[in-house]
């Protein structure tokens, strides 16, 4: 395999080393060791088909969504936001790490493939990161791993959600987080009768989720089902 000069050079002057443990990296490993990479698991019980939180059963909604549905389909979060996978997470969302990108998306992707709903998905679209955090970091986390699930699973991605507010999530409470105004997203025409495929980085209110959903459905979407790389049970880990 031919390697790029100034990476082959990159590669002379700095050693890549894992993102989570610092081990140096050995042939074509990209950001995580393959040790590392293979520690990088889905979640183990079983979770609320409906919001993805775990709960008691795998295929009946949990007590929240029967009480309280929310406005998505389906949702699965496919690991906890612990350990390696947080790693990876930090990695991919704070240090520049976008080659995390890839095993992430296509694990989710072959979680996603087990979903009852996942043959009618049409489209698959990123929550789109505040205005702020984007000029300073480029693509979103969340577009980068949706760029290669959508890649794996076969369908479009496309950016069809916008956020509004300066109001950044990270440093909120839960309260507050529950406050901002409804409203923040607004969707595209473009996604009227599609079944979208939302994705998201770390869940952990679902707030994020419900108001892009309900943005998506506002805008004519048929159907909307979410997918998360990770649930944070304690928003402080954020
Ligand atoms: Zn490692
Ligand atoms: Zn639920």
């Amino acid at each position: 395999m031919r390697v790029g000069v100034s990476a082959a050079l990159k590669g002379i002057l700095l050693p890549a080393l894992c993102v989570a443990c610092d081990a140096v990296l050995s042939g074509e490993d990209r950001g995580l060791c393959g040790s590392c990479r293979s520690r990088l698991l889905p979640m183990s019980e079983p979770c609320c088909p409906r919001c993805g939180v775990p709960a008691d059963s795998a295929t009946e909604p949990c007590l929240g969504c029967v009480a309280s549905p929310p406005p998505q389909e389906g949702t699965i979060l496919w690991g906890s936001y612990d350990g390696i996978l947080r790693q990876a997470v930090l990695a991919l969302k704070h240090r520049g790490h976008d080659e995390i990108a890839r095993p992430l998306g296509q694990r989710m992707a072959a979680r996603i493939g087990l979903a009852p709903w996942f043959d009618g998905i049409t489209m698959v679209a990123p929550v789109p990161s505040h205005g702020l955090r984007r000029l300073r970091r480029g693509s979103s986390a969340a577009a980068l791993v949706g760029a290669d699930l959508a890649a794996t699973i076969h369908r479009p991605l496309k950016p069809a959600l916008r956020r509004h507010g300066l109001h950044r999530q990270a440093g909120h409470t839960r309260i507050q987080r529950m406050q901002l105004p409804p409203g923040s997203f607004s969707a595209k025409p473009s996604v009227q009768g599609e079944r979208v495929l939302l994705v998201d980085d770390v869940s952990t209110t679902g707030t994020t989720l419900r108001r892009a959903t309900n943005s998506l459905l506002s805008a004519g979407a048929e159907a909307v089902y979410c997918i998360a790389i990770a649930h944070a049970p304690d928003p402080r880990r954020m």
